[in-house]
Parts: structure tokens; sequence; C-alpha cells
């Protein structure tokens, strides 16, 4: 049964009044001045269930946690980050069994975070799991779990969802430690309308019709442990096509309906580059498939997520007969871009933001690299002198020229 406050958060859709911060500052050299979520208690795997309402532009969430509490926990309160949500209900149940309901949920909106408040303390150097419902919205601002609306090969108009969390975005989907370095595993179901695709980082395990027909649900194979912002699904109307690599791994190019062709390019783009890393890292991709989606309303070029990358439709989409040399190589080296992250950035990943750029910076090497294997015709390496290169120079002749490691202390810093 929701309490007073958490009542008020669902029905008003408002958030409670600003809550000192629960986030501390870490001492120590380079993690000095960064504001984090207390290392006492460790996020191991989220349970996560969400059912879209794409007419309505909501969602509803249920995320159950399991947690590690260490054995310098105090208090009765587990803070975490979550934005743009509102919540119904929280409870815990300990080693023993025992169930204890949050007393009190408060928001902090300058910190982005949820603070659950119990009657007795939070037990220390054990393990408890913690269930926390929640709805938010299908905003239209491209971050988070967010809408996008397009026009079908029939002039009908749609409208998908898809998410985009890096860097702080994961907290708009459902409560989390959303941070790089807090991993953890990741185990999705979705539920969504019966005829509509559903898909995530990871393959499809089962898929239930639901009472009433309307509705399936369908879960999918628990991730590897990864970082919050690397994680995605997309529910909307789609066609693929598919391919195997050399070690197995079966790549899908989702298409809007209608439009599978105009993803082959791609499709052959990233089973060369899979195989090309495969080889190059001596590391196997380690997912058991890659999903290539475009996404009709999206902020950047593309997005790495672990097994399901995301792009912007004009950076995967070509009709290989018209599309110019031109615009074949910035669809392959957004490909390779990405799919190198799949390594470098999600298997390997940096502890804090401010390591960014080597992340960014290598998989901005490596995309000419493989473009390089694939596409010997392009001559990668003649266009990385006059392209990337002076580009680099130019901005670094500039008076507004700066380290390239720089201390990123808050995530919003990014
Ligand atoms: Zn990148």
């Amino acid at each position: 049964v929701p309490n007073i406050t958490a009542s008020l958060l669902l029905t008003s859709h408002s958030f409670l009044s600003q809550e000192a911060s629960a986030m501390t500052s870490t001492p120590g050299n380079k993690a000095e001045g960064r504001v984090l979520l207390p290392s006492t208690i460790i996020p191991n795997r989220y349970d996560l269930v969400v059912t879209p309402d794409l007419e309505a532009f909501t969602f509803k969430g249920e995320v159950k946690i399991d947690l590690d509490i260490s054995a310098d926990v105090t208090g009765n309160q587990i803070t975490m980050h979550a934005k743009e949500l509102c919540f119904i209900s929280a409870s815990f149940v300990d080693l023993t069994g025992v169930v204890q309901a949050a007393e009190e949920i408060r928001v902090n909106t300058k910190d982005t975070t949820v603070t659950f408040v119990f009657d007795s303390q939070i037990p220390a150097m054990s393990k408890i799991s913690l269930t926390i419902e929640y709805t938010g919205f299908l905003n239209n601002q491209m971050a988070g779990f967010y809408r996008s609306s397009y026009t079908d090969i029939h002039g009908e108009s749609k409208v998908m969802a898809s998410t985009q969390f890096e860097s702080l975005d994961a907290r708009r989907a459902f409560p989390c430690w959303d941070e790089p370095a807090r991993k953890a595993v990741f185990g999705v179901t979705l539920i969504v309308p019966a005829k509509l695709h559903a898909f995530s980082n990871m393959p499809e395990t089962s898929c239930k019709s639901l009472p009433g027909g309307k509705l399936k649900e369908l879960s999918f194979l628990d991730s590897p442990k990864m970082s919050s912002y690397l994680l995605a699904f997309c529910v909307g109307e789609f066609d693929f096509i598919q391919a195997q690599t050399n070690n197995g791994v079966m790549v899908r190019v989702y298409t809007p309906p209608g439009k599978s062709s105009s993803g082959t390019f791609a499709l052959d783009c990233a089973v060369k580059s899979l195989d090309a890393y495969d080889e190059f890292f001596g590391i196997h991709y380690p997912l058991p498939k890659l999903d290539m989606v475009g996404i009709p309303e999206f902020a950047a070029g593309a997005m790495e997520n672990w097994g399901l990358v995301t792009y912007r439709e004009v950076d995967l989409l070509i009709d290989p007969t018209k599309a110019s040399s031109n615009q074949k190589q910035r669809v392959c080296t957004v490909v390779t871009h990405e799919l190198a992250h799949q390594w470098f950035g999600n298997l390997v990943t940096m502890e804090w933001w401010d390591d960014l750029w080597l992340n960014e910076g290598f998989a901005s090497w490596a995309e000419n690299f493989a473009a390089d294997l694939i596409h010997p015709e392009y001559e990668m390496w003649d266009q990385f002198t006059t392209g990337h290169l002076s580009a680099a120079l130019r901005l670094d002749a500039l008076k507004s020229s700066h380290p390239i490691q720089v201390a990123i202390h808050r995530a919003e810093e990014v």
C-alpha cells in the first residue's frame, strides 16, 4: 500500500520539495570531487518489467534490484538515481524473508535521485532484494525511454518507442545506480501490444500472450555484467534482414516495414566488421546476437548499446544502387565505429566519464581500421590525414584548445 507521500507523487505527477543531498563527494586522487552515490550499497542484478502505452505516451515499470550491503552501511535509507519517474511503492526482502515497505519516498529533482526511507536499519553485510513500482512518460526529447513519430509506407502516422541512455538517462526509464562503474546483470521483460515487435540487448527467451490477447509478454536472456548506460529496448513495427558472422553471431538490421532492402549495405558492413574485430581483438564478440535499428527521431548519429545498436535512419539505411560514395562511406564508418564500442566501451568500460575521450577516441580510430579492411577502395587512411587529423590540428590551434582529459565532477558535465 503506498504511503501518503508516494500517493501524492502518483496522483499529482509532481515532485516533493528538495531534500538534503544523499550524494557523496569522493576523496582520493583522480576521483576527488566526483559526486557519486554511496558505495555501501552494491547493485548486482536488475529484473526490469516495462509496459509502454504507445497511445497515452506513458509506461509502467517494476524493477527488482538484488543488492549487496557492505559492512559500513549506516541508516535506514537507500538512495539511487531517478528522473521524471512517479513512484507507487518500494519494499525490500532480506535473507530471512522478512519484507519491509518504504515508509517514505523522497525525490530530489536537483540530484535526480530518489531515496527510500525504511522503518529500521538497512542490514549490514547482507543481501536484500528491493522491488520498486513506478510510472514514467514516453517523452519526445530523444532521451530515456522515448517515442518517435513517423509516416509508414502507406502514409499512416505511427509511433514507436526506443531508448537512449548515455550518459545519464537510464534513470529516466528505471531507478538505478546510473554510474558507468556500477555494472550489473540486467534481465528485461517487455509487455507490449501483440501486433508489435520488441527487442532488447539480448535474444528473446519467451513470448507469451496475456489474457485478452491484446498484449504479449516478452522476456530476454540475462545480459552480461554491464553499465546502465548501455541497456536498450525498442518497441514498434519492423521488418528485418539477417546474416551470420563466421563465429555464429546472428546480425539483424531492423527497418520500417517495407524498407528492409535499405539495410543490406549496413548488414554487410556489420558482419564483416564483427569478423574483423573478432580476429583483431583476440576476443570474440561476447553476445549471441547483434541488432541494429534505425530510429526515426534520434539525437546523435548512433548509440552503441551492447547487442542493440540504435542509429539515426540516414546513418544506417540507404539504397545501395542510388547512394553516393560519400553516403556509403558514412554508413560504413558509423557501423564500424559502433561495433568497435562493443569491445571498447561495452566490454571494457571507463570507470568514470572523465575517461570517455579514450572510449570515443579508440572507436574513432577503429572505425577507420575496420572500414579500410572491408572497403580498401575508400582509402580511409589517406582520408584520415586530410579529415580527422587536420580537423584535430585546426581545433588544437585555437585559443580554446584544452587538455584531452578534463575532470568531470558531476555526470551532468559530460
Ligand atoms: Zn562513439
